[in-house]
Formats: structure tokens, sequence, C-alpha cells
């Protein structure tokens, strides 16, 4: 059983970081008050309902290292699959470059028969990466499960052990020319760098592990959607004793020399706490919600952020049964593309498209008979302004034409019943801080010691959780934000807790 202790925990965000904070906590024996702004839980990972009956995730599809989530409900005493019902995919995505597919699966032996298949002869080098990223992952993972508060935490055993793949100028682009030489190929085990919003050619080599956990442990879906994680979370929160309150937004922090005493609601109404732990995006939080000690917008605009998405949402009156579940159409110039983002000013005509038609696996996001699409296009994000309210309508229609000619959904456009865009320049008033979906972006420079503590510098008791700080953006190192920033609060109050360790075993195999 957790010790009680009364101490009291706000927590100021319900999106994944924030919600496994206040779980974890709850269950250890804080009291915590969960406070969110917006009228449902979820941040980023919230469903999205249209007129008709569709439901769609608002971000996140894929959930990867699904043992991650599994920890922390298990230090809950229950089982995900106790809460969700998840779908192992498998193929899990279908990748294309006009007039080439490449179907993955987190089945080796399958993997490796659709290489040579498409890619004849590059078999050897996808036995050989997937033991050698496996050794690299093992090494790094322990290293993402610890907090960086001083140079000093670089001196132990095991970052010191992982140092020679952290410490190079090597990309992750660069990593996979070891492997394959067909690009395409290389793409295949490179894209994943967009899951952290940046560009293959830029993303640090230590980066690579993202695919090999991808063809490692596979790709799970949730049914009714990836929000339900943040729905089981909080009815796990609020079933622990938590206090949830929806549509309440924080005004600031209130806070003297170096201990944060609560927040000022926009309400007026002041909480008080014995420790704050922020989920808000951090850029936005640092920059707005500190009173006087929030960081200037024009310090904060030095630091490098990670690129956007324009997302289209439509809720269909057909089902396309022969469309994947997870479809990326890569540019023609996938190079270009990406430097066009990477510059933050240029929006291609040429873009990539990702798009989830759900529906072949879970049928639950639309009436009988109908569907909804899900279409994300990394672009831009919203340094330096873009008028997107003039041409969003415009740019969708490009993106949707591009749909019909390279998939079998030819009558797309036709099909449409309901429509939602969220632009960059959405993103950004919804408080994320210029519209950089993934966050601070993951460069050498931004990480571990060098990105945001995950106890917030200046502050003996304010605590941050979510992708901008360590380890980074993405469910699972969400997830393991959260669990850190709750170990050092437990740490701060002499509060014994028992993390659950399910990693162990998927790493020893490596
Ligand atoms: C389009 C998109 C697709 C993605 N796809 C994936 C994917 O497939 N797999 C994956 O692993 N990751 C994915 N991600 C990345 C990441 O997992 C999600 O963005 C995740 O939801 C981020 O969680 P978070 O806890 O950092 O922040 P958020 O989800 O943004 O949560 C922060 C919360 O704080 C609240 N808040 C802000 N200000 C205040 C305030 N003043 N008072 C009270 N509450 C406040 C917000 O309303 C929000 O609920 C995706 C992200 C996006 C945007």
């Amino acid at each position: 059983m957790p010790s009680k202790t009364r101490k009291s925990i706000l927590v100021v965000g319900a999106g994944p970081g924030g919600l496994t904070a206040a779980l974890l906590l709850q269950h250890r024996g804080f009291q915590v008050t969960l406070v969110e702004k917006n009228d449902r839980v979820g941040g980023r990972n919230a469903e999205l309902s249209l007129d008709g009956g569709y439901s769609f995730d608002v971000g996140p599809t894929f959930l990867h290292q699904k043992f991650c989530l599994d920890e922390i409900f298990a230090e809950t005493g229950t089982r995900s699959e106790d809460h969700l019902q998840f779908v192992n995919l498998n193929p899990m995505t279908r990748l294309s470059w006009n007039g080439t597919s490449l179907h993955t699966f987190s089945d080796r032996e399958r993997m490796a028969g659709e290489i040579e298949r498409v890619f004849p002869g590059s078999r050897d080098g996808f036995e050989r990466y997937m033991r050698e990223q496996g050794a690299k992952f093992r090494a790094i993972y322990p290293c993402l499960q610890r907090p960086y508060h001083s140079l000093r935490s670089y001196l132990s055993p095991k970052l010191l052990k992982a140092l020679p793949y952290v410490l190079t100028t090597r990309s992750v682009h660069d990593v996979l020319g070891d492997y394959f030489k067909d690009e395409r190929l290389k793409l295949a085990f490179t894209f994943q760098a967009k899951y952290l919003g940046m560009s293959p050619w830029h993303c640090p080599a230590l980066f690579s592990i993202l695919s090999f956990t991808e063809y490692r442990y596979g790709v799970y879906h949730v049914q009714g959607g990836l929000n339900r994680i943040s729905q089981a979370m909080a009815d796990a929160f609020v079933k622990a004793g938590g206090e949830l309150r929806l549509s309440s937004p924080v005004r600031r922090l209130q806070h003297s020399g170096h201990t944060v005493h609560g927040a000022l609601m926009e309400d007026g109404t002041i909480i008080k706490a014995d420790a704050v732990v922020v989920n808000a995006d951090y850029g936005h939080a640092a920059t707005r919600l500190f009173g006087g000690r929030s960081v200037p917008d024009e310090r904060m605009r030095r630091k490098k952020f990670s690129c956007s998405a324009f997302m289209i949402y439509l809720g269909l009156d057909t089902v396309y049964p022969d469309e994947p579940h997870h479809h990326i159409l890569f540019a023609d110039d996938y190079r270009r593309n990406v430097d066009d983002i990477q510059s933050e000013q240029r929006v291609s005509d040429d873009m990539s498209v990702y798009i989830r038609n759900a529906v072949v696996t879970d049928p639950s996001g639309a009436p009988a008979g109908k569907s909804g699409l899900y279409i994300l296009s990394p672009t831009i994000n919203h340094r330096h302004g873009y008028d997107w309210d003039g041409c969003k309508e415009g740019y969708a229609d490009k993106i949707l034409r591009r749909i019909e000619e390279r998939t079998g959904m030819k009558d797309l456009r036709r099909r449409i019943v309901a429509k939602h865009i969220i632009t960059p320049a959405d993103w950004e008033s919804s408080s994320i801080y210029m519209g950089a979906t993934f966050n601070l972006a993951h460069t050498l420079g931004q990480m571990l010691y060098l990105r945001p503590h995950n106890r917030c510098q200046g502050f003996d008791n304010c605590y941050l959780v979510g992708g901008g700080t360590h380890p980074g953006s993405g469910l699972p190192t969400i997830y393991e934000s959260g669990r850190i920033s709750s170990n050092l609060i437990c740490e701060r109050f002499g509060v014994p807790y028992e993390a659950a360790d399910l990693a162990s075993e998927h790493l020893r195999d490596l």
C-alpha cells in the first residue's frame, strides 16, 4: 500500500504528461488536483467529434513501446488491457513513393521478406540493422528514465555507456546509410524523425532507435482511438480519489523566491499546493504562466522548435475497405519537402501526406457504412507567420487531390460530408508555442541536461512534464516524463514509491 501523506499537488494540464503524473502521484498517496483549460482531457491526445457521428483523434495515432504505458497502469495495480482494447497492427504502415509501396511489419521475418521483395538484396542490411540498433536501444533506454539536473548527471555509468551513441555529429539519415543503399529504403527507417517533428538529415543519430522500436515492438491502435488512453487515465485518477476540474484555465502560477505556492485561475480563484506540475506546452507555459519569472519571448524564440502539422479530418459517406490503416505518401522530392519545413518559411506544394483510415481496424469512429479519415501533412511551424486563413481551403484541396491520384480513394472529395482543418496558426492559438506541434526540437543542444529540466529551473517545488521537457516528445517518452517528475516529487517529500518495471524483460533479449 502506498504511504499516505496529505501533501497536495496541483497539476496544470490534462494532456498525456499531466495525466500520467496525476495518476501516479494520487496512487502514491498525494492529494492531487488536476486542472485542464479545455472541456475534455487529453490535450493533443483528445477526441475530436464532427457532426454526423464522426470521432477522431486530434493528434497521436501510433502507440509505440506499449510497455511504457503498461508500466503506468501496472503501478496502479491494473493492466492496460483492463482499461483499453489494443490492436497490434501488422502490417503497421504502407509507405508509398510515387509508384512503389512497401508494407512494414513488426514481425521480423515478414519484414525481411517484404524488404527483399521490394528492394532485392537488402535483407542482410535489415538483419544487421535490427541487431546493432537493438544494442544501441538497450544502452540508451535507461538514460531516458532519469532526470538530468546537473552536468554531474552525465557521469552516471549508464550514460557513459550510451555516450558514444549520443555524442556524434551524424544524423539519423547518415546512420541508415550504413545499412541500405536505396534512398527509399533509408526513408523507411528514417521518416520516424518526423515523429519528433524533425528532418532525418538533421535529427541526431541516436534517434535511429525510433524506427528500431517500431520494427521491434510494433505499433498499436486503441479501439475508439488513442484518445481513449487519456480518458482511461483520467477515469483511473478520479477513481483513486483525485480531483479533476475541466474548463479551468490557470492564469498564472503564484510563487515567492524559489517556492511555488499554487495557481491563480482565470476565474480569479486560487488553488494552493505543496508542489505544482506543469503540463501546458513548455514554450507557452514558460513565457506566459510564470508571472514575473516568465521567460521573455525573444529568449524563447532563440530556441529551436519542431515543425507543425496541417490537419484535415474528414467525415465520409463511404468506407474504403482496401486502403490501409496507416498510409504515408512521401513527397516526390522528400529531401526538398523536409528542407522547406526546416526553413520555417516555405510551404511545399510537393508535400508528404499521412492518412489514417482507422475504419478497417475499428468501425467505432463513424456510423455504419461510413468512415472518418485523418490526414496529416507535416509543414512549417508558425515562427514567421503565414496566411493560413487565406489559403487553408486551397491547400487542403491540393492534399486531397494528391490522395485521389496516389491511392484507391479516387472519388474522395465527392464523399466528404463533414470536414475540419487545423493549421499551424490554429495550433498556436490553442496555446502551442509557435504552433510547433512536436515541441522543442530534439537537437543535441536541447537534450538531456540541455532540455528544460523535469524539476523546473529556478524553483524547488515546480516540475515539468510533457513533450517539452526530458526525455522528449512522443507518447512513451511523455509518460516517462510524468513518471520522472512524480519520482522527484516523492523524493522531495520523502514518500517511498516502487515504479513498475516491465521494460527490462523487453530489453533483455536484444
Ligand atoms: C497531430 C499530432 C500527431 C501526433 N502523433 C503522435 C503519434 O502518433 N504518436 C506519438 O507517440 N505522439 C504523437 N504526437 C506527439 C505527442 O504524443 C502529443 O502531442 C501529446 O499529446 C503531447 O502531450 P503533452 O502532455 O506534452 O501535451 P498536451 O497534449 O498538449 O497537453 C497539455 C495540456 O495542458 C492544457 N493547458 C495548457 N495551458 C493550460 C492552462 N493555462 N491551464 C490549464 N490547462 C492548460 C492543454 O489544454 C492540454 O490539455 C502527435 C502530436 C500531434 C500534434
